[in-house]
């Protein structure tokens, strides 16, 4: 932490210090390198964090940057009115080609984002109102309070403190509600809408954000250099944007300051050392950019910022989060109402019968094992209950209504929650963020309240949360490990506690004891046990026969996806037909 504080003081002090001791010529790279970082810091978020590829950003930047110019050369309107109108249609363009685009899979998007700036680019170059290929010139500069931004040094300041500002707000989205949501966009969306996290519209509002810190980096650039031309916004400055997201490092904030000044330095510096090597003029530097970029995937995946930050001392271990008052918990239905009822379900893949002609019934209070060899249906059940597939036919009714039909997030509203067999884990994020996705519809604060801070109190009680209910589950000393360093057995019971942070009326647990050690199953068994004591209603998909006869109420046994019996564990342990298919099978 204190580490953290100190890095960020000695680079804001580096930031206003730089004018006011460095020539003229590094204050001009310096405001070139922080306008590339305003847009490689939307590709951090859209591309690192979020897993959405995009080589058109350079087309926003160009958007806006015309529009302002283009109201000031032709109407001789202010830049802030030019600001303002360019920040509109850029957000309009983002809103609209990420409405057609994101629904797709990653590569369509990035192909359509290639289609976009390349079609922009000919409309900047053909329209007689732009300038046609020679550009607009004589766009005025920013004036403050009649106090005119035109010199290097000026403007270096208006770049930097909008860099900064972004930078300091990307980094606060991140570390919120919103951003551990962002962040499990990449790997982990049908988790996510497991707790109820909306993903296409959060896959749309990244992409719009990442649209407008193009679209500033674009009003930026026109009023600093005065002058706008389609060169500047090819598919190359496109590359060039990613490039810089990548070296930094795609999943950090800083890496964008960092990705955008190593590519703006290095390539003034090849600019003039590569054609004298080689005596003839070119752009070089691309070559060089490619081999660089290709050893610095092969050495070091996640870019230099993580490299960097393994040869700093570590820092303080953060401790436990501090405590705050309890989230308000829902009402649970009382003992013994029914909660669950499958009714003639049906599912098929192609040809296969997943789930045939399966009907359950549970109460509330009560833990449910449902067993079954492998390949039962079992899964596919839980996966049918939770809105992840869709029946082919039957009912299913969770507290008398029916939800066959419903999204998986409007089940996680209604208190339905689960763990996966699969465990699904954002593993480079911390446990407590990972379990505090739980906590997502018990919060509400959204990304502006994140980026401005507003959103600590609601944060440190969703935080407090997921401490406690790690607690609860024996894992309160791993809270800031990455999810995936702990052992399989762990990280399964990591998302028990991501599914108690929703405060469930039914929690669905698949194969939970499965890669635990003897102590870690009797520990887990107690820990059910008591949430079940505590009015919870347990679903249980298990293998272990020995943890499953000694917790559940009841059983329902399921084969070739069909109900093959169905009773208290001691009848089920006598019944013929039960070994013969089943038990038998295993001992
Ligand atoms: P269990 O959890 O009881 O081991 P599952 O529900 O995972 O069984 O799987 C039941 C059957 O459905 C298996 O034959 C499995 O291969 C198949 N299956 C499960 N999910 C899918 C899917 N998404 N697509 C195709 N087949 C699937
Ligand atoms: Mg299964």
């Amino acid at each position: 932490m204190m580490r953290r504080h100190g890095a960020l003081a000695l680079f804001l002090v580096f930031v206003a210090a730089a004018p006011l001791l460095l020539p003229a010529f590094y204050v001009t790279l310096f405001n070139y390198i922080g306008l590339a970082a305003l847009v490689a810091l939307g590709l951090v978020l859209l591309t690192g964090v979020a897993g959405i590829v995009s080589f058109g950003q350079q087309a926003f930047v160009g958007l806006s940057a015309y529009t302002t110019a283009a109201l000031a050369v032709h109407a001789g309107a202010s830049p802030w009115v030019g600001l303002v109108a360019a920040l509109a249609l850029t957000a309009a363009a983002a809103l609209a080609l990420g409405s057609i685009t994101l629904r797709l899979s990653g590569h369509y998007l990035a192909i359509g984002t290639i289609a976009w700036s390349v079609a922009l680019y000919y409309v900047f170059g053909h329209l007689e109102v732009l300038g046609q290929y020679n550009g607009l010139d004589n766009v005025p500069a920013v004036s403050l309070a009649g106090w005119k931004l035109d010199t290097g040094s000026e403007s270096y300041y208006l770049i930097w403190l909008v860099a900064v500002a972004a930078l300091l707000a990307a980094r606060n989205l991140l570390d919120s509600r919103v951003g551990r949501a962002i962040r499990a966009l990449r790997f982990r969306s049908v988790m996510a809408e497991s707790f109820g996290v909306d993903t296409a519209a959060l896959k749309l509002l990244v992409f719009l954000y990442a649209g407008l810190l193009a679209g500033l980096s674009g009003w930026l650039y026109a009023h600093y250099l005065r002058f706008v031309s389609p060169h500047a916004f090819g598919v190359n400055a496109g590359i060039d944007y990613l490039f810089m997201a990548v070296i930094g490092g795609a999943s950090q904030v800083w890496g964008a300051v960092i990705g955008a000044s190593i590519l703006t330095v290095l390539r003034e510096w090849l600019k003039d050392l590569l054609p004298a090597v080689f005596q003839k003029s070119g752009n070089y530097e691309i070559v060089v950019f490619g081999v660089l970029m290709t050893l610095l995937l092969h050495r070091t995946r996640d870019g230099l910022v993580p490299a960097f930050a393994r040869l700093l001392p570590a820092g303080a271990r953060r401790a436990r989060p501090p405590e705050a008052p309890a989230l308000p918990r829902r009402a649970q239905p009382a003992r013994g109402t029914p909660l669950l009822e499958l009714r003639g379900v049906h599912k098929r893949f192609g040809g296969l019968i997943a789930v045939n002609d399966m009907s359950l019934a549970m109460r509330s209070g009560e833990i449910l094992g449902l067993i079954g060899p492998n390949g039962a249906g079992k899964s596919t059940v839980f996966n049918l209950v939770t809105g992840v597939l869709r029946t082919d036919a039957g009912e299913i009714r969770f507290l008398d209504e029916r939800i066959e039909r419903s999204t998986q997030r409007d089940i996680a509203r209604r208190g339905v929650a689960r763990t996966f067999q699969h465990v699904n884990l954002v593993s480079n994020m911390p446990v407590i963020d990972n379990v505090a996705i739980g906590t997502h519809l018990r919060g509400g604060k959204g990304s502006v309240a994140a980026m401005l801070r507003t959103d600590r109190d609601e944060e440190r009680r969703l935080l407090a949360e997921a401490a406690r209910q790690l607690e609860r589950v024996g894992l309160g000393e791993h809270l800031h490990e990455p999810a995936g360093s702990l052992p399989l057995g762990q990280q399964r019971i990591v998302e028990i506690a991501r599914a108690l942070c929703a405060d469930p009326v039914l929690l669905l647990v698949d194969e939970p004891a499965a890669g635990l050690r003897y102590g870690e199953k009797q520990a887990l068994a107690a820990l059910l046990r008591k949430l079940r004591d505590e009015g919870m209603s347990i679903l249980l998909v298990e293998h272990d026969m020995e943890f499953v006869m000694g917790l559940v109420d009841r059983l329902v046994v399921m084969d070739f996806g069909q109900k093959l019996a169905e009773g208290l564990p001691a009848e089920i342990q006598a019944d013929p037909v039960v070994l013969e298919a089943y038990l038998g099978g295993i001992e």
